[in-house]
């Protein structure tokens, strides 16, 4: 019998805090033996490099927990993409803050399960006590309030929200209306779940039209159909005229959805909150604060306004979980919060996290990255040899270098990638290929940012030569 020790219990923390120290000393030189943002030599190195460490990886017999934790952990680290290196800016992939993440680790050895309140008591308060609270800065002012459910990410989030009004219409079937500039995920869920194809809006400009969408709207059943629009779509952080929409939707008495994955948490900056007017007036709202909320994967969220409406939709029964005489005797149901079942309690992290910072603490994240974007883009706009693709609206600035072919530009980004030299994202639009800077980290400085575009610009006339 090895000796296993186990994470919670009178003992846990003494069991974890050698393990952390490993866990710990291991990020860190793991982290040293990365020279740049990401692992050199691409794909094929990397997984030669993981292949070979970790050898067989379902072994007849084990080696222990230092050992293991040492080994792994080292190779995470030094095999990762991090996305606090300056460098490191391709997506919406935010570096976790520390307090978030130590949260996080309580939660791990706590392990509360939110599908019954008798696995996670205090965990199931907080839940309903903090996505209130969270739901009650997106919808302001409701009564009765209304409430957020927790998500694994926007995608979760933009699923529910069109279940939701697939159920509040049915039988009629539920008409998806987007705009061209909207996340795949929605059309995933339309799949999923069995609506008519949806109807794709032209986006030319970035962001969905209210006349256009009238026009489009025009045509339709419009009492069962579902609006989303987007507030920060994910290639250019574009915000779409979401009072305008609104009253669209309204005069057509239409549905509206938001996905505000990116863009939700400018609710927390006094600067920015106004780029949001409009959001109260949607029926659900997706947000991701594993994003610009710099959460460790996952944590989504889902406003929405009519918490009877979703507690109808989402009611189900499994006697173990949610007997009858169980919730008359005034124990909590959990099951209607969620399509999930064994859950992890996401919400946690987000609690201390909102409790360490308060709202202004996120909002001057927010602020700083939004801020850093803008002064980026001025930069890249001022400079002989790079072309701006527009002033960001968020923190996502599209530039490329002058004269190149877009097979030429990815190329280049495959470089840096393969050097491990940067990370940068790429998008199409206008027709032309774009380098993608995504601005997530709250302490990179302008002078980091000014040695990417010479990094950038070095491998553009090596590209060209
Ligand atoms: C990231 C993103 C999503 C998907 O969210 P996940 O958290 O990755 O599931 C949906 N919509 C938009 C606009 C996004 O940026």
């Amino acid at each position: 019998m090895p000796d296993s020790p186990l994470a919670s219990g009178p003992a846990g923390p003494t069991h974890l805090r050698p393990l952390l120290d490993t866990v710990l000393t291991a990020l860190h030189n793991g982290t040293a033996a990365r020279p740049g943002p990401l692992p050199a030599g691409g794909p094929t190195t990397v997984t030669e490099h993981v292949r070979r460490t970790l050898g067989d990886p379902l072994p007849e017999h084990g080696t222990d927990d230092e050992e293991a934790l040492a080994t792994l952990v080292h190779l995470l680290a030094q095999g990762a993409a991090d996305p606090a290196d300056p460098l490191c800016a391709a997506h919406l992939h935010c570096p976790p803050l520390a307090v978030a993440t130590a949260a996080d680790l309580a939660a791990s050895a706590l392990n509360p399960s939110m599908d019954s309140w008798d696995q996670a008591p205090a965990a199931s308060a907080l839940e309903t006590l903090v996505t209130d609270a969270l739901a009650g800065l997106v919808h302001p002012g409701l009564r009765p309030a209304a409430t957020a459910l927790v998500t694994t990410g926007a995608t979760e989030a933009n699923q529910l929200a069109l279940l939701l009004a697939r159920e509040t219409h049915a039988p009629a079937p539920v008409h998806l209306v987007t705009g061209a500039n909207a996340h795949h995920s929605l059309h995933r869920a339309a799949w999923l779940l069995g609506l008519p194809e949806p109807v794709t809006v032209p986006t030319p400009t970035g962001t969905l039209d209210p006349d256009t969408l009238h026009t489009s709207l025009a045509q339709l059943p419009t009492a069962t159909v579902l609006v989303a629009a987007t507030a920060g779509t994910t290639d250019a952080g574009h915000i779409d005229p979401l009072p305008d929409l609104a009253d669209v939707c309204a005069h057509h008495g239409a549905r509206l959805h938001i996905d505000a994955a990116y863009g939700g948490t400018l609710l927390f900056s006094d600067r920015r909150r106004h780029l949001l007017g409009g959001l109260d007036r949607a029926h659900t709202v997706a947000l991701d604060l594993h994003k610009l909320g710099w959460q460790p994967v996952a944590a989504g969220l889902l406003s929405v306004r009519d918490p009877a409406e979703a507690r109808a939709t989402l009611a189900h029964h499994a006697d173990y979980l949610n007997a009858d005489d169980d919730t008359h005797a005034g124990f909590p149901d959990l099951l209607d919060r969620s399509l999930r079942t064994t859950r992890r309690p996401d919400i946690f992290k987000i609690a201390t996290t909102l409790r360490a910072l308060g709202r202004t603490g996120i909002g001057a994240l927010v602020d700083q990255v939004c801020d850093l974007a803008a002064a980026f883009a001025r930069t890249i706009d001022s400079h002989p040899r790079f072309e701006l693709y527009a002033r960001p609206h968020l923190s996502t600035v599209l530039f490329r270098p002058q004269h190149i072919s877009d097979p030429a530009l990815a190329h280049l980004r495959r470089e840096l990638l393969t050097g491990g030299h940067a990370v940068l994202g790429r998008a199409h639009v206008d027709g032309r290929l774009w380098l993608k800077a995504t601005l997530l980290n709250p302490h990179i400085r302008p002078s980091d940012l000014t040695a990417l575009l010479n990094l950038v610009e070095g491998h553009t006339s090596r590209s060209s030569r």
